[in-house]
């Protein structure tokens, strides 16, 4: 019992995220030792390609010497300044000011977060500031995205659509409200994209209706693509309409970029690509390729004007520790630093190459769907194409799949439903892409293999 096994000390003490306490006593921790580009070894010397980048968030890759020399610099310099009392640091700044500069339209300032839940737990704070400030206090209902995820934290887990975030946790508050999901590939109008924008904007106009009107409604969120959903992909022209929707009625709206930035899906932010100036935007991750920890809100001016000016000579109260970390702040410069010397483009070249890989898959007997953007993709199984019947849940697809591909040298997200989730470092070469698709296929024959797959397809 008292072993000083790494193994046995973890599952004394260890809590794990999003986790089966008792599954993952049984299983025991798998520990990662080392990690190189798109590689990591574990403590057994077994080598894996990357597929998931960590979270969605190691988009530089790993052991990239400039990001540990900014850390290392700033920390021998000067290892924390506080934000509070109106001090700084420069690295904090001049990150928020190339933050500004690239950020989409008048999204100018930008408070920094440690992560991506605090990020949306502070849209809100400000959301509800904003509102009460413009004489607009009624306006404090939320809406939210089926399949959407917006963190972890007690609020943004109620914005959160994922059922396992909210049983047992007395969630979502009955101020926060979901409309179905865009997600094409099992949407009840079908799969034209008119038809999906003008389901979701009805849905949207009915949820509006529902809750009393837009003179009730603070804040509409949605992800760029939906990550934790299931990599959930909107039809072209879908983030627009729905944000001309939100515009037209008053409603904030929030593009909740913690995944989508920093050029997961190709530009730095994926609202770019849209053509979407949101009124608040949330990001993390690859803000620092997840070197550190730090996340961002940016606010619009409109939103920043309204709160300076309610507030006055008063604070607005609200403020972490660690907000504008300077170590962070620098590691996030350099971040930015190579994703425009070089990796965005990479990460472009390597996108086609792994969407063109994973369309290749098409052809296997367990693949109903592939979709994706840039390095941010799935692939949905089915046992049945024409029904589009997901695996049986004995198979169960995020544990023995993820098993499998860890085997054959793989790192993927292998969702509950049966997705595989895809989010390689920008810097992957050609040969790691294509390793990434051959160990899908091969992970993909093994589990058509199975007996209880087989018996669902009969
Ligand atoms: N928002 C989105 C869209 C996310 O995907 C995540 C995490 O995956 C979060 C928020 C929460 O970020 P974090 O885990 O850094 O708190």
């Amino acid at each position: 019992m008292f072993s000083n096994s790494l193994v046995e000390l973890d599952r004394a003490h260890l809590v794990h995220p999003v986790a089966s306490y008792r599954g993952h006593e049984r299983m025991g921790v798998r520990i990662l030792k080392n990690a190189k580009g798109a590689t990591v070894t574990d403590a057994a010397g077994h080598r894996l390609i990357d597929g998931f980048a960590g979270l969605w968030c190691v988009n530089a890759g790993y052991g990239q010497e400039s990001l540990i020399e900014a850390a290392t610099r700033q920390l021998s310099e000067l290892p924390y300044a506080t934000g509070y009392f109106s001090l700084g640091s420069e690295p904090a700044i001049r990150l928020a000011a190339e933050l500004a500069e690239r950020a989409p339209g008048d999204l100018n300032h930008v408070y920094f977060t440690l992560g991506g839940s605090d990020a949306v737990d502070s849209t809100v704070r400000f959301i509800r500031y904003y509102w009460n400030a413009n004489g607009k206090p009624e306006k404090d209902q939320f809406i939210s995205l089926g399949h959407g995820y917006h963190g972890s934290s007690t609020v943004g887990a109620g914005l959160t659509a994922l059922p396992a975030f909210h049983a047992g946790f007395g969630l979502p508050f009955d101020w926060q409200h979901k409309i179905p999901s865009h997600y094409v590939y099992r949407n009840p109008v079908g799969t034209d994209p008119s038809a999906i924008i003008a389901a979701s904007l009805k849905a949207l106009e009915a949820k509006i209706a529902e809750v009393g009107g837009a003179e009730r409604v603070a804040a509409f969120f949605a992800e760029p693509i939906q990550g934790s959903g299931g990599v959930l992909v909107p039809p072209a022209g879908w983030l627009r309409a729905v944000r001309k929707l939100c515009q037209d009625k008053d409603i904030l709206f929030v593009a909740d970029e913690v995944i989508t930035g920093f050029g997961r899906t190709g530009p730095l932010f994926a609202c770019e690509e849209d053509g979407v100036v949101p009124d608040l935007m949330t990001v993390a991750k690859g803000l620092t390729s997840g070197y550190v920890p730090m996340g961002a809100v940016f606010m619009s001016h409109k939103v920043y004007d309204v709160i300076a000016d309610r507030a006055g000579e008063n604070a607005v109260g609200h403020g972490y520790t660690y907000s504008a970390h300077p170590v962070c702040a620098a590691v996030g410069l350099e971040a930015l630093r190579l994703y425009e010397g070089g990796l965005l483009d990479n990460g472009r070249r390597a996108g086609a190459r792994l969407m063109a890989g994973l369309e290749s898959l098409k052809d296997h007997s367990l693949v109903g769907d592939v979709r994706g953007r840039g390095m941010l993709a799935a692939v949905e199984l089915v046992v049945d194409k024409e029904r589009k019947t997901p695996l049986p849940t004995t198979a169960e697809p995020a544990r023995r799949i993820f098993d499998r591909a860890w085997d054959n040298g793989l790192i993927i997200r292998a969702f509950p439903q049966g997705v595989l989730g895809y989010a390689p470092p920008l810097c992957c070469t050609d040969a790691e892409i294509d390793a990434i698709v051959a160990a899908t296929r091969k992970t993909l024959d093994q589990t058509l293999a199975d007996k209880d797959v087989r018996q669902a397809m009969a």
